[in-house]
């Protein structure tokens, strides 16, 4: 068997309000299991995703959960530092996290750009999809707008809980940081 040809380590950050399922997702994508049991988490978390992309490239994934940091401040700038990509997390059950997402978006924009000064690629995550009461009633052509308007590449609809699409949105995130490089 050929080794691989090409290892990429990127560091990724969730970020998104207090509750809106940032630890959930990490524990669900890298550990296969979720809990109902709320744990607000205190300082950082950090957890590690290996994927074989291809058969030449593995990337490894380090998932930065900003615990307890769900405000905007000179703390996030430390967080965000030398990032390749980002999820922003809000809940559907919860507009106000909705309307939180422009303003992590734009924290983030201020704070980090890639080496090349282009915009870290971040994805927006829609979650809590299984609680089937999207008080936004945003309809996909919405979202798709506002991901435009707003330079996300790309909005997936994700539960922790019944690990939707989690996966999907990952892979998204990872071809657009290969893409940018
Ligand atoms: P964080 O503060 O953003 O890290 O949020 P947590 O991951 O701690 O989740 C907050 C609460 O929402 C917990 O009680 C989770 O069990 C719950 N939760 C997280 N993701 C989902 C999901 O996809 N569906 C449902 N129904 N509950 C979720
Ligand atoms: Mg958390």
């Amino acid at each position: 068997m050929q080794a691989p040809h090409k290892e990429h380590l990127y560091k990724l950050l969730v970020i998104g309000d207090l509750g809106v399922g940032k630890t959930s997702i990490i524990k669900r994508y890298v550990h296969q299991n979720f809990s109902s049991h709320y744990r607000a988490t205190i300082g950082v978390d950090f957890a590690l995703k290996v994927l074989h992309w291809d058969p030449e490239t593995v990337v490894r994934l380090q998932l930065w959960d900003i615990a307890g940091q769900e405000r905007f401040g000179n703390m996030t700038r430390v967080y965000y530092r030398e990032a390749m990509g980002a999820f922003i997390v809000f809940d559907v059950t919860r507009p106000a996290t909705f309307e939180a997402v422009a303003k992590w978006k734009n924290d983030l924009d201020s704070k980090l750009s890639l080496p090349n000064g282009k915009p870290v690629s971040v994805v927006l995550l829609a979650n809590k999809c299984d609680q089937g009461k999207d008080v936004l009633m945003n309809n996909g052509l919405k979202m798709d707008q506002f991901c435009k308007e707003h330079g996300f590449v790309g909005w997936f609809e994700t539960s922790a809980k019944e690990n939707i699409n989690i996966d999907e949105a990952s892979r998204c995130l990872v071809k657009h940081i290969l893409a940018n490089e």
